[in-house]
């Protein structure tokens, strides 16, 4: 373990959680991954809270999040979540997926605060910045530990990653589900393997991410997939995205979104300049559909929510009644900014809704 000098980092600045400073102490220590975690640094820091309060004015579809870790060594190429590290004094490139920020006492801070007689009981969306089972979660286990407190307090929940790792806590989720609302969605943008190796490096195999959607609802957990995002001239030809949104139908998913790359400032540059190196003959067509700005004009979301549409069909029906399958909160993933109406989705009793901010 090495203490890291305080003034190598901002952290009384990080600004997207309750207020003020977020982590006690003068700074993180530094701990050097080993064995498997080779190559990552954890930065150990301790948590003033860990529930945060989404501000009352957004339209998220949710209040409460919990994240555990910041940075994410999945390291999406486009991963939106990149620009928080710099709130820390961090980089979004390699820092971003390297330097992982572990709230150590995550699992405590939420046992006081989810038992809290100021605690209502109400919703709690975790992958909200970053994915909540990355390689981290296997050698510090908080989530995991914030789902056995959620489930102790019966309170409910959902879920969003890439990672395969939520298998582990399947009968922990399982028995959750049955007496609070309980939803995962795994994000499966696409099922080429080239692509997937060349944008998601960190990743488990997208045919793995969707086996693991199966073994999720035959447990008798609500799990939809967010097909996201559709990559332009990588991975969104109508045969790309009608191959995963059937293979997603073929598993069970209770729910399936289809959302488009969108490429805010920070992001767009560190994309665009990955893309310029790999895929140089892209850079005219990623030119023209980013012109106006973060956003690919409409008729692409538009075509999206067409292809998914056609192609899901109605989706399998959940059992009636309690938290089971199709029965928990719908949509996660895309993007604040942006109405779900916007969203190509095809989600059985769904109602319409403002998407998170997420993969
Ligand atoms: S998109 Fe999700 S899984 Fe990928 S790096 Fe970002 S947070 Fe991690």
């Amino acid at each position: 373990m090495v203490r890291t000098r305080s003034d190598d980092f901002r952290w009384p600045l990080e600004s997207d959680d309750t207020s003020g400073a977020l982590f006690d102490g003068f700074g993180p220590e530094r701990h050097v991954g080993r064995g498997e975690y080779r190559g990552l640094e954890f930065l150990h820091v301790n948590a003033r809270s860990i529930i945060n309060t989404v501000p009352a004015s957004s339209k998220m579809p949710f209040r409460h999040t919990i994240n555990a870790y910041r940075g994410c060594s999945h390291a999406c190429t486009y991963c939106f979540a990149r620009p928080t590290h710099e709130f820390l004094g961090l980089g979004l490139g390699r820092d971003f997926e390297r330097r992982i920020v572990v709230k150590v006492n995550a699992v405590e801070r939420a046992r006081a605060e989810l038992f809290s007689s100021r605690w209502r009981g109400e919703h709690i969306a975790m992958g909200t910045n970053t994915d909540p089972y990355q390689h981290a979660e296997g050698k510090y286990h908080l989530t995991r530990g914030i789902v056995e407190v959620l489930a102790e307090r019966h309170n409910p929940f959902s879920i969003l990653t890439k990672s395969t790792l939520v298998l582990r806590d399947l009968a922990l989720l399982a028995e959750t589900a049955r007496h609070t609302s309980v939803r995962v969605n795994l994000s499966i943008g696409t099922l080429d393997r080239e692509v997937w190796r060349l944008t998601e490096p960190g990743t488990a195999p997208p045919d793995k991410r969707i086996e693991a959607v199966r073994r999720l609802n035959d447990a008798g957990i609500a799990c939809g997939v967010l097909v996201a995002p559709v990559l332009p001239g990588l991975s969104d030809a109508d045969d790309q995205v009608t191959t995963v949104v059937e293979a997603c139908r073929a598993a069970g998913a209770v729910g399936v979104t289809a959302v488009g790359l969108h490429l805010r400032p920070g992001v767009r540059e560190h994309y665009l300049s990955w893309l310029a190196t790999v895929r140089p003959d892209l850079t005219d067509l990623y030119a023209e559909r980013f012109r106006r700005g973060a956003y690919q004009p409409r008729r692409e979301q538009e075509r999206l929510a067409a292809l998914v549409a056609d192609t899901v069909g109605d989706l399998p029906r959940p059992p009636a009644g309690g938290s089971r399958p199709g029965a928990v909160d719908r949509v996660v993933g895309a993007d604040p900014m942006r109405s779900a109406a916007t969203a190509a989705r095809s989600d059985r009793g769904a109602e319409p809704r403002e998407q998170l901010a997420l993969f």
